[in-house]
C-alpha cells in the first residue's frame, strides 16, 4: 500500500462497454490530408512556409513562428527508429503468445513521427536510429492501419 492508498506496481483501467451506434470525428485539415496520404500509400507532412519546419502528423499551425502552415509534402518513406518497447502481456496482464514491438519512428529532417508495429525485426536486433521502411496494405482505406507495420530495411 503506498501514501496514495492504492497498490501502483499494478496497472489500473477500468473494464466497460460503452454502447455506441454511430460517431463522427472530423480530422481537421491536417490530419485530413495525412489520412488521405495514407490512402494512396504516402505519408504526408506539413511545411511552415516562414520557417521551414516539418511536421508529422501535419499541424496547421507552426510550434516555432505561430504563423499558419499551408504546404503539404510528401515524405521520404524510410525512416528510423527513435524509440520502441516490448509488449509481453495484455491489459489483463495475460502473457501473449506473440510479442508486439512499438516504435516510434522518425524521419530525417521532420519534426515528430508515427507510432507503429514493427514486424520482420528480432527484439534483440533493434536499436535507436536502426533504419525501417513502412509496409502498405493493398486495400488502403485512410487509417493508420494501412500501414501494416515498419520493418526493417535490407
Ligand atoms: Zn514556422
Amino acid at each position: 500500500m503506498s501514501v496514495w492508498g492504492f497498490n501502483r506496481t499494478k496497472p489500473m483501467f477500468i473494464e466497460d462497454n460503452m454502447n455506441v451506434e454511430k460517431f463522427v470525428y472530423t480530422l481537421g485539415h491536417g490530419y485530413e490530408k495525412f489520412f488521405q496520404g495514407l490512402k494512396e500509400g504516402k505519408i504526408i507532412a506539413s511545411r511552415c512556409s516562414k520557417c521551414g519546419l516539418t511536421y508529422l502528423p501535419p499541424r496547421i499551425y507552426c510550434e516555432e513562428c505561430l504563423d499558419e502552415v499551408e504546404e503539404f509534402v510528401e515524405v521520404k518513406q524510410n525512416g528510423f527508429i527513435i524509440g520502441y518497447t516490448i509488449q509481453n502481456i495484455d491489459k489483463d496482464g495475460n502473457e501473449l503468445e506473440e510479442k508486439i514491438i512499438w516504435a516510434l519512428i522518425g524521419f530525417e529532417g521532420i519534426r515528430g513521427g508515427i507510432f507503429h508495429k514493427l514486424e520482420g525485426i528480432e527484439p534483440d536486433e533493434i536499436y535507436v536510429g536502426m533504419p525501417v521502411k513502412p509496409v502498405f496494405r493493398e486495400d488502403r482505406k485512410g487509417s493508420i492501419n494501412d500501414i501494416k507495420y515498419f520493418t526493417k530495411i535490407d
